[in-house]
């Protein structure tokens, strides 16, 4: 059993609208945008970050948003809800708060004893906002207080037809069955960071996702080091999964590799972090490129749409 991995790193999903987009991180979550880049496989697509005050692996979500994309339709097989934690008390006003800025699919429950409020972003993407203790320092700002503001990741529900290859991946990874409500599976990396929790879905009758805007692309675990990516690697082959080489994406090392049913996992690592290329007080406000891009700066400026105003 792994003892690499710590828990989320980011997840990275699919829009239609870059505006649209970061308004909804930004004014109605409250998120900071961590870094304006680029897709570093297809330029010409904006790759959006929002995350805490530093883009702490386990904060980060982040989109690919692709002009006029088609929606995606929910299914088994791919990452259905992702979940950010909140503070205790705050659901409530979290509920109010969605509800003044007409946010599509508002409701409340009780997962695992935790008080979530659901609701569906820009897209359709579906996200819960979960009370649970949490010492992270959220971001704040755009109406949105400490008192409120998001921490960080919470979980992510993988929704699968047969759980079962999906567990013992999970279990090989370093995550413990913690508790089983219904469906739903829960699962933990005792010690990890504070976004340690997956849960597992089971929907056996369901029909496969199609993946579109508001479909996760993947989900990225983090890892501390490119030293400890690279055990992780070497076990994950020896295992049996097709694991591609170690790929730069800038800000960290990625490794990709198709979980059993079907999901997209990435292995990440929480080196160099985000203030590689700009200063912590001044991420996310102008347009970052990789070297292999930087020849494309003056058209990309022309072409990619403005994100405020
Ligand atoms: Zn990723």
């Amino acid at each position: 059993m792994l003892k690499q991995i710590q828990g989320l790193h980011h997840v990275t999903s699919l829009a239609s609208d870059a505006r649209e987009n970061n308004a909804f991180f930004t004014n109605v979550l409250g998120l900071r945008r961590i870094k304006k880049t680029v897709n570093f496989d297809a330029p010409d697509v904006y790759h959006l970050y929002y995350g805490d005050a530093a883009g702490t692996p386990g904060t980060v979500m982040t989109y690919f948003p692709f002009p006029n994309a088609k929606r995606g339709e929910k299914g088994i097989g791919e990452v259905g809800r992702t979940a950010f934690s909140i503070p205790t008390g705050s659901s409530q006003a979290w509920h109010d708060r969605l509800a003044a800025f007409t946010v599509n699919g508002i409701a409340q429950d009780i997962r695992f004893g935790e008080k979530r409020v659901l609701f569906d972003g820009p897209d359709g993407d579906q996200f819960a906002l979960v009370e649970s203790d949490d010492n992270r320092t959220p971001w704040t700002g755009n109406g949105v207080g400490a008192e409120m503001g998001i921490h960080g990741f919470h979980s992510a529900d993988m929704r699968l037809r047969d759980p079962d290859a999906s567990a013992e991946l999970l279990g090989f990874m370093g995550y413990e069955k913690l508790d089983t409500q219904g469906n739903v599976t829960r699962f933990i990396v005792p010690g990890g960071n504070d976004a340690n929790m997956i849960d597992v879905a089971t929907h056996a009758g369901a029909a496969s996702a199609t993946q579109g805007a508001g479909s996760v692309h993947h989900i990225a675990f983090a890892v501390e080091t490119r030293a400890r990516q690279l055990e992780v690697r070497e076990a994950l082959l020896d295992t049996g999964y097709q694991v591609t080489p170690v790929i730069d994406r800038g800000y960290f090392y990625a490794i990709y590799f198709r979980a059993p049913g079907g999901v997209l996992f990435e292995v990440a690592t929480n080196e160099p972090g985000f203030d590689r290329d700009e200063g912590t007080a001044n991420l996310g406000q102008t347009l970052k490129l990789p070297s292999q891009h930087e020849h494309l700066r003056a058209k990309l400026q022309r072409t990619l749409p403005p994100l405020e105003g």
